[in-house]
């Protein structure tokens, strides 16, 4: 089997875990640059994309995380993951930086700085199984902008004002993100798609 780390700096820690292991992963928490070297891919939960980018630096995983990322380890971010992993950012922090890695440009906190969530139902036809996904949308960026070979995986559905028709999920190779949080609704179908991306790297 595959050993999937969680970024536990911050974020629905728990929920990853549970979420990884319901798909059939090994699943351990990652907080320091020797359990990052143990992992065959790394979920990146959201939170506060400058504040875990401080706490990456401040645990030392900053740099052995872009090394990885950049020697073709799979990582999943989710809502401030997809922050981390973008080369670009709109409505940053002043002088925020991300870990980058995905050819997307994100706008954070597009649905509205005063929307804290939004929740609709989404198609995303490259899980296994039917049906829509639930998503849970906190703060969330959104893609406004994607680079060479970026796979769209999900868009907002019409009917949701500014948010309509938005990109909200992609994949590029052995990178994978949301702008949602699929690790609060127990449909761990997100889960099991990055466990297989995982699971194909290694066996390559
Ligand atoms: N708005 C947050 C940020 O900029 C992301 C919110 C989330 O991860 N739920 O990092």
């Amino acid at each position: 089997g595959v050993t999937i780390g969680v970024l536990a700096l911050q974020g629905d820690v728990r929920e990853h875990l549970a979420a990884l292991s319901g798909a059939g992963a090994h699943a351990v928490r990652v907080r320091t640059p020797e359990e990052l070297d143990a992992v065959d891919g790394l979920v990146l939960p959201g939170g506060e994309s400058t504040t875990m980018e401080k706490l990456l630096r401040a645990f030392g995983l900053r740099e052995p995380l872009v090394e990885r990322i950049d020697a073709g380890m799979p990582v999943y971010g989710s809502c401030a993951g997809m922050i981390l992993l973008a080369d670009e950012i709109l409505d940053g922090a002043p002088g925020q930086r991300t870990l980058g890695g995905l050819p997307i440009t994100v706008r954070r906190n597009a649905f509205g700085r005063q929307v804290d969530s939004f929740e609709c139902d989404l198609a995303m036809p490259a899980l296994e199984g039917d049906g829509p996904v639930r998503a849970v949308f906190v703060r969330a960026p959104w893609v406004e902008e994607v680079g060479p070979d970026v796979e769209v995986l999900a868009r907002v559905p019409e009917g949701n004002g500014v948010a309509s028709d938005r990109v909200v999920a992609v994949r590029r190779g052995d990178l994978l993100a949301t702008s949602f949080h699929p690790e609060i609704t127990g449909d761990h179908r997100v889960h099991a798609y990055f466990t297989r991306v995982v699971r194909e790297r290694v066996n390559a």
